[in-house]
C-alpha cells in the first residue's frame, strides 16, 4: 500500500473527531484503497448526527431512541475499522488478507444504515411538524436567549393575527403578543424560574383590539446545546368572556338585592345565612353581620320560630327525598335592636341550578309592621266600645265562650259581674245627653282601674256594664263587686253629684250555659236593684 497506517488512522479519527474536517481526501492517501468510501461514510455520518441535533424538534420524538442505536452502532463498526486499520499497521498480516474485503462490506452495511436513519429521521421529522402545525393550541417555540420566535404552528400565528413570515425571527417585545409589559415579565419569570409553566393565565393582544385570554405551558427544549422554551396557549378568551357575563349578571343580581326595600337571603339546611341583604338594618337595627352572627332564638319571636323551625324541617324533608321545596309562606315576627318588634311577610323557596341540583333556600322578608298595625286596629275596632273604650258585647261574648270552655277543659272556676248604674235616665233627663255620655266614660275609667289584669270588663249594653274574672269564684266577685259599689259611691263626678250601680254576680257550674250563667248575674242585679238599689247581690 506504501502509506504509513498511522496516517489513515489519523486521517478517520480526524474525520470523526473534529470539528473542521478537510475538504476532501489528502494526496497522500488517494490511492488507499477504499479510502473514499470511508470518508463519503463518514461525512454522511456526520451529517446525520448534525440532522439529529439540529433540526432538534425531532428529538422529541419517538423514533429518538432508534435513531441513537442506529448512530451508536455506526460508530462501533467504525471503531472496528479503526482497530483493524491498526492492526495492519503493527504487522498482524493475517488481518491483512480479509482487509478489504471486510472493508467493503462494513461500508456496505454502513451505508445502508445510515440511509435507513436518514429516512427515518426524515420520516420522523415531517411528523413532528405535521403534529407541529395541526394541534389547534397555539404553540411557539422561543429562544430563552433572547426571546426571538423560532418556530411556531398555524394556530399561533391565526391567533396573533400576523403569517409565519412575519413572526419567525422577531422578539416577543416587538411582536407584542402580551397585552402589556406586566404580562411579557410574568411569562419571563415564570420561564426562568421553573423549567415547566402550566397553565399560566396571560392575556394576549392590545387593550384596544380583543383580548384573548390564554392559558400557557411551557417545557424546555434544547436545540443544538442551545435553551428553548416551547410554549404552548390554550385560549380561553370565550370561556373568559362568558366568565365574565356571569359575574356581570351575579354581581347585577346583588346590586338588586343589596339595594331592595326587602330583605333578601340565602339560607342552606343547617338554617345558616349565606348571603343577607343590608336592608335587614332598617327593618331590625342590626347590621348584617350582627345578624349573620345571631342564633334562632335571637332572629325570631317564640311562635315565629316554632313556624320557621317546622318549614325547615319540611325543606330538609323535600331536599332529602328529590322532591322540590314547596313555597313556604308566613307572618314572621322579629326582634329589633331597640326592644321593639317586626312583622314580616316571608316567602322562601328553594334554589336548583340547571340539573335540578338543591342549592339553597332564597327568602324574601317584607315589613308587615304597618299592616299588623293596621289589622290589629280593624280587630280593635271591632272588639271595642268606641265611647267608653272597654271592649264591646261581641268581644264579651267571646271571651265569655272562651272562659266557659277553659273552665270544662280544666275544671277551673271563674265569675261575672253585671253592674247597671242606678237612676241613669234622671241624668239624661236633667243634664242632657252629653253629661250623661260622660258619666258613662267616668264610669268606665272607675272600673278600668279597679280590675285585674287578667279580668275582662266590657259595656254591656246601655248603662250596663259586665266584668269576667278568670280564676274567680262568686266570693271572690262578690269581693271585687262591693269595693266596686263602694268607689263609685264615693266618687265625686264632674256633672252630677252621685252616683251608684247595682251589681248582681255569679260563678260558672259546669252544667251551665253561657246564656244562663249571664241570666243568673242579670236575676242578682234586679234583686238588688228591687231591695234599694247602691247593692250587690248574688
Ligand atoms: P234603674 O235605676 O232602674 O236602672 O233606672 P234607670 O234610670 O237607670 O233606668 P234604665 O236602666 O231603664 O234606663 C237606662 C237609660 O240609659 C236609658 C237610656 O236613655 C240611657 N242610655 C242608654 N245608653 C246611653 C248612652 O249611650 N248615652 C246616654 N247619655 N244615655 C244612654
Ligand atoms: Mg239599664
Ligand atoms: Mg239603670
Amino acid at each position: 500500500m506504501g502509506v504509513n497506517s498511522n496516517k489513515i488512522i489519523n486521517y478517520v479519527n480526524t474525520l470523526l473527531n473534529d470539528a473542521t474536517i478537510p475538504p476532501e481526501v489528502p494526496n497522500e492517501l488517494r490511492d488507499v484503497e477504499g479510502i473514499f468510501e470511508i470518508d463519503h461514510t463518514i461525512r454522511n455520518l456526520r451529517q446525520a448526527i448534525k440532522l439529529v441535533g439540529n433540526g432538534d424538534l425531532s428529538e422529541q420524538l419517538i423514533g429518538k431512541g432508534y435513531l441513537m442505536g442506529t448512530v451508536k452502532s455506526l460508530q462501533a463498526t467504525l471503531r472496528n475499522l479503526i482497530w483493524q486499520t491498526k492492526s495492519i499497521s503493527e504487522g498482524d498480516f493475517s488481518h491483512r488478507v480479509d482487509f478489504l474485503g471486510e472493508f467493503s462490506d462494513s461500508f456496505n452495511s454502513m451505508a445502508r444504515k445510515l440511509q435507513q436513519t436518514i429516512s427515518d429521521l426524515n420520516d420522523a421529522r415531517a411528523l413532528f411538524e405535521l403534529f407541529f402545525d395541526t394541534i389547534p393550541d397555539a404553540t411557539m417555540i422561543v429562544s430563552s436567549k433572547n426571546l426571538e420566535l423560532f418556530n411556531c404552528n398555524q394556530a399561533f400565528a391565526d391567533m396573533i393575527g400576523l403569517s409565519k413570515n412575519e413572526i419567525l425571527g422577531c422578539s416577543l417585545e416587538k411582536l407584542r403578543i402580551f397585552s402589556d409589559e406586566n404580562q411579557l415579565k410574568v411569562f419571563k419569570r415564570a420561564i426562568s424560574e421553573t423549567d415547566h409553566v402550566m397553565n399560566l393565565s396571560i392575556n394576549l393582544g392590545s387593550s384596544e383590539e380583543r383580548t384573548i385570554y390564554g392559558l400557557l405551558s411551557t417545557a424546555v427544549i434544547w436545540i443544538n446545546n442551545e435553551k428553548y422554551i416551547l410554549s404552548v396557549i390554550k385560549n380561553v378568551t370565550e370561556l373568559k368572556l362568558l366568565e365574565n357575563k356571569l359575574r356581570e349578571s351575579e354581581e347585577r343580581h346583588r346590586l338588586i338585592a343589596d339595594n331592595a326595600s326587602d330583605v333578601i337571603w340565602t339560607m342552606d339546611l343547617n338554617g345558616r345565612f349565606t348571603y343577607l341583604s343590608p336592608s335587614v338594618e332598617k327593618f331590625r337595627g342590626y347590621t348584617v353581620e350582627e345578624v349573620m352572627k345571631q342564633s334562632k332564638e335571637e332572629l325570631l319571636c317564640p311562635d315565629s320560630l316554632a313556624l320557621m323551625e317546622k318549614g325547615l324541617e319540611d325543606a330538609i324533608y323535600y331536599v332529602q327525598n328529590n322532591l322540590p321545596i314547596k313555597v313556604f309562606r308566613g307572618d314572621m315576627e322579629q326582634p329589633c335592636k331597640d326592644g321593639s318588634t317586626v312583622w314580616t311577610d316571608l316567602t322562601v323557596s328553594g334554589i336548583y341550578d340547571k340539573e335540578g341540583q338543591f342549592l339553597g333556600m332564597l327568602g324574601v322578608s317584607r315589613n308587615i309592621t304597618d299592616r299588623k298595625k293596621m289589622e290589629e286596629e280593624i280587630t280593635r275596632l271591632t272588639e271595642v266600645d268606641r265611647l267608653t273604650g272597654l271592649y264591646n258585647r261581641y268581644k264579651l261574648d267571646a271571651v265569655l265562650k272562651s272562659e266557659i270552655e277553659r273552665s270544662r277543659r280544666s275544671d277551673s272556676v271563674f265569675s261575672i259581674i253585671l253592674l247597671d248604674i242606678d237612676d241613669f235616665k234622671k241624668v239624661n233627663d236633667g243634664h242632657g245627653h252629653i253629661i250623661g255620655d260622660s258619666v258613662l266614660k267616668e264610669f268606665s275609667e272607675i272600673i278600668k282601674s279597679s280590675i285585674r289584669k287578667n279580668d275582662t270588663a266590657g259595656r254591656w249594653g246601655g248603662e250596663e256594664f259586665m266584668i269576667i274574672l278568670p280564676d274567680s269564684d262568686c266570693d271572690g266577685g262578690m269581693v271585687l263587686a262591693e269595693k266596686l259599689r263602694a268607689k263609685i259611691n264615693e266618687h265625686k263626678f264632674d256633672a252630677v253629684t252621685h252616683m251608684s250601680a247595682s251589681f248582681g254576680v255569679a260563678s260558672f257550674e259546669k252544667e251551665i250555659s253561657g246564656i244562663e250563667l249571664v241570666a243568673r248575674a242579670d236575676n242578682a242585679m234586679y234583686r238588688a236593684k228591687r231591695t234599694g238599689k247602691n247593692k250587690v247581690c248574688r
